[in-house]
Formats: C-alpha cells, structure tokens, sequence
C-alpha cells in the first residue's frame, strides 16, 4: 500500500467538489497551485470552457485526467431513446480522447420510465455498452463501469455491486483484451460484504480503472448531494485503498464530493487545502 503523505501527485480532484464556486479553467488551477496530479472534468463543465480549450490548459498545468465524468445513462423506454443514449456515449469517448482522460466512467442508468423490470434494464445496459465498446477501443478511452449504491438502482444506475460490473466486464470482454473495467468508488461500495473478494476479481483481470474517495455522513440528510469529506464519515478507506493497491492498482485516487450543504457552500481554496490534508492523513 502506498504511503500518500508526500504524494499529492497522486490525487486528483473530480470537478464536482468545487463546482458551485469555480468554472473548470479555476479548477485546473486551483489543482496546479496545490499540487494535485490530476482532475476529473464533467462533461458540462467542458461545454462552458470548449473541450479543447479545456484540454490544453490541462495539459499545460502538467496534470493528468483520472477520468471523464460520465457517460452511460444507457436505459431508455424506447429505441429512439436508447439510440440517442449511443450517439452520445460516442461523442463523450471522443471528447474524453481529446483531453488524454484514463477513463470514462460509465453510469448504468435506472429504470426506464416507471418501468419495474430491471432484468430489462440490465439487458440495456449490457447492450448499450457492447454498441459503445469497440468506439471505446478505437478511441483508446476504456470504459469504467461505476458501481453505485443501491438506493439509485431505480433512478440512476441499476449496476450496484461490483461483483455486478464485473459480470458485466467478463461477459463484454472473455478474452480479457481490454477497454473495459471498473471504476471503484467508496461511496458506492463500502457496505458490501463481499468487497474484498470482488477488488481482488478485479485487480486479477487488470479492470481496476479508477478510484474514487469521499466518506459517508451518518446521517446521510441527501440521497445525491451529501456526501462527507474524507475522515468525517463511516467508510474505513485507508482498508479499502489498502485492498485497491494489493489488487495491482497504482493510478490516481480521485476526491469526489458532492455536499450541497456544507463544502459547496464553502471557500474553494479552503475546500482544496482541506483535500489535501486529509488526503495525507486518512485517506
Ligand atoms: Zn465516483
């Protein structure tokens, strides 16, 4: 495991964290000043900064890009609806191309329209992912699916485990040639029992793309928007990241956090200094 008491060139910052306060050319930096090795951008913070303009004052601040946030969302009604999903799944691995990203990480997408079926739902998926999948390849931006937390399987991503991505990785991709792995975030999978044995399936196959770090806020007071910063929750991510870096994992370790009533609200310099200290400290 990888002491990161002096290696803030291993952290990168998702774009969320500060989004309330800063545009993306800030954020960039913002990371710089700090020290950060890298940033994750979301895709409407390119379409306000232009995506090549966003690239190259990436690349001029010297860091690197954990991943793009996002693509999927592959669960439609219809097939007009599931088609438009494709399209722009395409124009998001060319843009995340653009900025040299590691990865776009890949939200499933929910039930489609007040439907109940979410065998259905998992079928889109895997198919939405297998029309993207040989983009992806071309491109050279694999795909990490992001297991989220079950309580968004009806709304917003109906892949909850890991072990569930992973199916899905082995089933697009038998012959291991690669594109497609996982995004692990400790969010999304801290409470599950067979954790271990899943981040030790990944890292075996190579599929550990990324990893995302926040904490959880007991009590949680927003499904989406409450996420803690790291050290003032629940998850034990020091033993997580330990099982992350024993798996083969040596990439960047990305901070997301979405905290509408607490670090959006905040100071973004304040915001980044506190990211890095506990970044050192507990993370
Ligand atoms: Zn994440």
């Amino acid at each position: 495991m990888r002491d990161l008491a002096d290696r803030l060139d291993l952290l990168a910052l998702n774009g969320a964290t500060v989004r309330e306060r800063w545009r993306l050319p800030e954020i960039v930096d913002g990371c710089a000043r700090h020290g950060f090795g890298g940033i994750a951008p979301w895709r409407d913070q390119l379409q306000v900064t232009g995506t090549g303009t966003a690239a190259r004052l990436i690349r001029d601040a010297g860091l690197r890009v954990s991943g793009l946030c996002r693509g999927g969302l592959l669960t439609a009604p219809d097939e007009a609806g599931r088609r438009a999903a494709i399209d722009d799944n395409r124009r998001a691995i060319d843009e995340a191309a653009q900025l040299d990203a590691e990865c776009l990480v890949m939200l499933a997408g929910g039930l489609p329209g007040g439907s109940r079926d979410l065998r259905h739902a998992w079928r889109q998926v895997e198919e939405g992912l297998a029309a993207i999948l040989p983009h992806a390849r071309a491109a050279g931006v694999p795909l990490a699916i992001e297991p989220l937390h079950p309580m968004y399987a009806a709304d917003r991503c109906c892949v909850n485990l890991l072990s569930h991505a992973l199916d899905l990785c082995e089933r697009l991709d038998p012959e291991n040639q690669g594109g497609i792995g996982v995004a692990i975030d400790v969010y999304h999978v801290w409470f599950d029992p067979g954790l271990d044995a899943q981040i030790a399936r990944a890292g075996e196959a190579g599929r550990i793309l990324a990893f995302h770090v926040s904490d959880w806020r007991v009590p949680t007071r927003d499904l989406l928007l409450d996420r803690a910063m790291m050290g003032d929750g629940a998850i034990d991510i020091p033993r997580i990241r330990g099982r992350v870096e024993d798996a083969g994992y040596d990439g960047l370790v990305e901070v997301e956090i979405f905290s509408q009533h607490d670090w959006w609200r905040r100071d973004a310099e304040e915001v980044l200094t506190i990211v890095a200290e506990r970044f050192r400290t507990v993370v």
